[in-house]
């Protein structure tokens, strides 16, 4: 028996969709960005596939589908036999873009009004994913042999008429290592404050999926480059670009980035500025409140371990080490002194030696205050606080010290 081919991968998910389409009598062809990295020789995220057969037929040819976006002309395609969901566009043209985002309408068409409509000519190639052909009708292919990020048409109305674009090259420009052509830079540099009309949460998106990238630092690079760091950040740094970014590991998180993108720009010490740039930076990147968390502790934490963390008490040293975001804030320091990371690395290793260890779980709580007869106050804080640094300096060893101690510092509290 043939194994079931539910797990098809994916492209020949996408091939088995475009197959049916053809005979049924529609032309139909793998397009965008997956044809771009398959010539390329980079395996696709995931696969498209566009055909003059509208919605409503494609969904009657595969009973597994489902719109999206009616107006657009894409339909979600589960593959017969497989688990992947394909998107299927049907050719079309857009029509004016009053809001620089979105086309007001939009009208079935031809393949080669499709490629037109799309936004880079790389990205604008169609592949018969049988026989290897490709359809080109924008220059794609010599602009990828060039490694060229060219808009398709006139740059300068294509980047007026949807400013998201301009994000959108900076990113595909820096992943794939291509260069943006001048015109098309031109144009992006000429409405780069535009891109203060697009959502915050569009453009932090793209933001994140370059941050993300091993390609981050050079994303940054071209962000400066193209006058678009203010329209992104709404926040000014101090300095052009500094070492840490691009000396990030390649998979690092978003939140170890954003940190190293604030410290490159020349973030200063202190809490102030650093409350006002999370503050920034949670508006105009439409941050998450992880997001916006994890970078106020890694910022804070870089600057702590930069500074008096190296003098400070085991208590203390104990407390940071704890942390969620210890290791992304170790990750940071790394890029900006590695000296000062080494020893840190080594100091905790020998605080996770020491009887407590890093991060015990406490003796004493505050039920255990009540039971000593203390009524719940501003000093019972202090208290617990009190009780668990001696713990982590091995100062108390046991419940009934822990107690002890509790009481000694209860009394002189009241
Ligand atoms: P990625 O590898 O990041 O997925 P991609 O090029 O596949 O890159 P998608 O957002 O998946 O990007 O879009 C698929 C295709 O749709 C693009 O290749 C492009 O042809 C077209 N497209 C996407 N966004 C736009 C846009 N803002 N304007 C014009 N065409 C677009
Ligand atoms: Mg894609």
């Amino acid at each position: 028996m043939p194994a079931p081919d539910r797990d098809l991968p994916p492209r020949d998910a996408a091939s088995r969709i475009v197959e049916t389409l053809r005979r049924a009598g529609h032309t139909a062809y793998f397009a965008g960005g997956c044809v771009r990295d398959e010539l390329l020789g980079r395996t696709p995220d995931d696969y498209d596939v566009a055909t003059d057969a509208t919605p409503e037929r494609v969904m009657t040819l595969f009973p597994r589908s489902g719109e999206v976006g009616k107006s657009f002309g894409v339909v979600l395609v589960q593959a017969p036999g497989s688990r992947h969901v394909v998107e299927v566009a049907t050719f079309r043209s857009d029509g004016q873009y009053t809001d620089s985002r979105r086309p007001d309408s939009v009208r079935f068409s031809t393949p080669e009004e499709d490629a037109a409509r799309r936004d880079f000519t790389v990205n604008a190639l169609f592949l018969d994913p049988i026989t290897g052909n490709i359809l080109d009708f924008v220059g794609g292919q010599a602009d990828l042999a060039a490694r060229l990020l060219r808009a398709v048409g006139r740059p300068e109305a294509r980047l007026a008429e949807d400013h998201l674009r301009a994000l959108r090259a900076v990113r595909l420009a820096a992943k794939l290592a291509f260069t943006i052509e001048p015109a098309t830079a031109h144009a992006i540099r000429t409405h780069a404050k535009d891109l203060r009309g697009v959502s915050r949460e569009r453009v932090g998106d793209e933001i994140e999926r370059m941050l993300t990238n091993p390609a981050r630092a050079r994303a940054a690079a071209l962000l400066r480059d193209l006058n678009l760091e203010p329209p992104v950040l709404d926040w000014t740094g101090r300095q052009a670009s500094g070492p840490s970014l691009a000396a990030l590991p390649p998979h690092a998180s978003y939140i170890a980035a954003l940190a190293a993108w604030a410290l490159d720009l020349g973030l200063e010490p202190g809490d102030a500025p650093r409350e006002a740039l999370v503050t920034s930076w949670r508006q105009s990147l439409c941050l998450s409140n992880e997001h916006r968390d994890g970078l106020a502790a890694v910022l804070a934490g870089v600057e702590v371990l930069r500074g008096p963390w190296p003098a400070a008490g085991v208590a203390a040293q104990k407390r940071l080490a704890a942390k969620r975001e210890f290791e992304t804030i170790l990750t940071v320091l790394y890029t900006l002194d590695l000296p000062r990371a080494e020893s840190t690395r080594s100091r905790v290793r020998e605080l996770a030696l020491t009887p407590s260890g890093i991060a015990p779980p406490p003796f004493l709580t505050g039920d255990d205050l009540i039971s000593l007869g203390l009524k719940p106050g501003p000093a019972f804080r202090r208290i617990l606080d009190a009780v668990y640094d001696a713990q982590l300096e091995d100062r108390v060893q046991t419940f009934e010290q822990a107690r002890e101690l509790a009481g000694s510092l209860s009394v002189k509290a009241g």
